[in-house]
């Protein structure tokens, strides 16, 4: 009898995460055969059609984006660690999230100190969870004047801190309390596993979260993560 209640618990869980990720791929899908269709009725000028088709394929990254946020929390954290330098790490992030930030008129900066900062764990998941802070940074500045999001890195005696902060619309207490929870999301969009992931992918490299957030003045997350040996 125990057994099997941990089955049905278990099928439930797999039923819900069949759902939630049919629904949030079954609307890009509409969306865009909606625009092909329009596309094929040749009734629209080159700039529409242009239009219609940009618009296509920001659907299809989104899609991309929703299944690939899917697979990594199904996945379990890799065991394998390997020695990582995080000031270019976030470099590189930084990089890669400005054309997101430009698009959205954010400004997107970094500081870091000089030295090396190695820290142990998998460099694909510190890259996938640095990505979900700032794409959450960013689409909290969306609609406010002069948004602004900042990453800065702090040096420790034995380990590292990475502060992502914005000037956001922020958090009340009450969605702070379900900060992490799958499936927690305030976005029209949003699928509410990026934070899910990225709080799973901190424990398992020994760091912690910490957040301070109120509404209409911004969040800051700080990330502490424990500093690699000198000799690896
Ligand atoms: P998603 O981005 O798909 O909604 P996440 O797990 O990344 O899912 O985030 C969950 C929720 O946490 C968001 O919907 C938002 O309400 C809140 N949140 C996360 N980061 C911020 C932030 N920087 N400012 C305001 N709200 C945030
Ligand atoms: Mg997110």
């Amino acid at each position: 009898l125990y057994l099997r209640y941990i089955q049905n618990e278990k099928a439930e869980a797999v039923n819900h995460v069949a759902a939630s990720l049919a629904h949030e791929v079954r609307n890009p899908l509409t969306t865009v055969l909606g625009f092909l269709q329009l596309i094929k009725s040749g009734t629209f000028p080159q700039e529409k059609t242009e239009r219609f088709l940009e618009i296509s394929m920001e659907e299809i990254r989104r899609t991309e984006q929703i299944l690939s946020e899917y697979l990594s929390i199904s996945k379990p954290h890799l065991p394998f660690q390997q020695r990582i330098e995080l000031t270019a790490q976030i470099k590189s992030v930084v990089e890669l999230m400005i054309s997101y930030a430009n698009m959205s008129n954010v400004a997107l900066s970094s500081d870091s100190p000089q030295s090396d900062l190695y820290i142990s764990g998998s460099p694909a998941e510190l890259k996938q969870l640095l990505v979900n802070f700032i794409k959450n940074a960013i689409e909290a500045c969306k609609d406010v004047d002069n948004g602004m999001v900042s990453i800065t890195v702090y040096e420790e005696t034995d380990q590292v801190a990475v502060e992502i902060k914005d000037n956001g619309i922020g958090m009340t207490p009450e969605q702070l309390s379900r900060l992490g929870s799958i499936y927690y999301s305030t976005k029209m969009s949003g699928t509410g596993l990026g934070l899910t992931f990225s709080y799973q992918a901190i424990r398992a490299m020994n760091g912690s979260v910490s957040v301070r957030s109120s509404p209409r003045s911004g969040t800051v997350f700080l990330i502490t993560l424990p500093r690699a040996n000198l000799n690896p």
